[in-house]
């Protein structure tokens, strides 16, 4: 039976993406020799990494001010590595999230930490609005989409300071003004790539101002390097997730890059949302100006709680995978990254009406 795969992270990717893996595992670049197999000094290494940075450049129109870095760690360890290179004496974080959450208490290792709203009164089903950005603080970090709860800041916002963003979750699923952030960073185990790489967009100016002393590793200008650059290169880089992050923006621009990629996942998120505001089953979570576009959360609706573990049963049957909701949320979430294909979210939408159907 066909599934569908609605998994938070990682996730579904691009059919020619695991093609071209499993190929390149065979054999790269017509070297005879498999991708986990090459040294990543082989010439054909190098240019696919300068590749995949010219792809980053051109789907999200990276100027030539900001590096673009494919580190170890994951999200988590940015968490840490963004306060290390930019925090001076304060940083101010917009607390929509445990992983917003996390990231403020990385900080806190390296001087005073503001938070300057928070939705976990409400268990983080809003964005918080009308909170005042301060104006001594270093840097303002903002998780544009908050994969657990669903929710979703859809605007690159004004901030009167650096702009730091964790957009492990809706990186390259619509347009974005770099140019208002100082740093991106995320993990690329959703719209991206496999997990095993971290994408870090940084201006460069910003860097080398904190006066801290930094371990080599954590400091994001050995990773950029002097002329010639080490282009993520200073230590070995995560060879195979990076390649694969390669052809899954490939994929990306041969359909029309991040603006199709939009269209894609405004279409997907409206037909989902419209049957769950429809169905007298089910109610979302999210209040509905911030739903996210790529983490669709639901549950039963009030009076049909006792039906939650009969439906995931039933979706499971239909071959439905990956739709249970975070233990903090309950439910269902169902992730629709830019890989998750229309066709998917129509098999789940019948799957909800049916099951209505039955409990009628
Ligand atoms: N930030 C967000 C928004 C996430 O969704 C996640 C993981 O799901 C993380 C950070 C943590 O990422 P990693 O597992 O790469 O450390």
């Amino acid at each position: 039976m066909k599934k569908h795969n609605f998994n938070a992270g990682p996730c579904v990717l691009p059919k020619q993406a695991i093609e071209s893996a499993i190929e390149a595992i065979r054999d790269f670049d017509n070297t005879g020799i498999g991708i986990l197999e090459i040294s990543h000094r082989t010439p054909g290494w190098e240019r696919v990494m300068a590749e995949t940075e010219q792809l980053w450049r051109d789907l999200l129109n990276i100027p030539d001010d900001y590096a673009v870095l494919f580190l170890g760690g994951g999200a988590s360890t940015q968490f840490f590595e963004v306060p290390a290179n930019l925090m001076k004496k304060k940083a101010a974080y917009l607390q929509t999230g445990v992983w917003a959450k996390k990231a403020a208490k990385e900080a806190k290792f390296y001087g005073e930490v503001e938070i300057v709203a928070s939705s976990e009164d409400k268990n983080y089903t809003y964005i918080p609005k009308g909170y005042k950005i301060p104006t001594d603080a270093d840097y303002f970090h903002i998780t544009t989409n908050n994969t657990i709860y669903g929710t979703e800041i859809h605007e690159d916002i004004d901030s009167p300071v650096t702009l730091v963003a964790d957009m492990s979750s809706d990186i390259m699923s619509r347009p974005v003004d770099v140019k208002k952030y100082g740093l991106i960073y995320g993990g690329a185990q959703k719209n991206v790539g496999p997990a095993g790489v971290t994408f870090v967009i940084v201006r460069k100016d910003l860097l080398g101002q904190t006066g801290r002393n930094l371990q080599t590793m954590v400091d994001y200008r050995t990773h950029i390097g002097d002329e010639p650059r080490n282009n993520s290169m200073f230590n070995t880089p995560p060879v195979f997730p990076i390649f694969v992050m390669h052809e899954t923006l490939k994929w990306v621009k041969e359909l029309g890059g991040v603006e199709e990629m939009y269209k894609r996942n405004k279409k997907k998120a409206e037909l989902l949302y419209n049957e769950i505001d429809r169905n007298s089953l089910f109610v979302g979570t999210a209040v509905k100006e911030d739903r996210s576009l790529m983490n669709v959360c639901f549950v039963m609706a009030p009076g049909h709680e006792a039906l939650e573990g009969e439906f995931m049963a039933f979706a499971k049957e239909k071959g439905m995978v990956g739709i249970k909701g975070h233990r903090s949320v309950g439910g269902f979430r169902a992730s629709i990254y830019n890989a998750c294909p229309l066709e998917s979210v129509g098999a789940l939408v019948a799957c909800m009406q049916e099951f209505e159907k039955m409990h009628k």
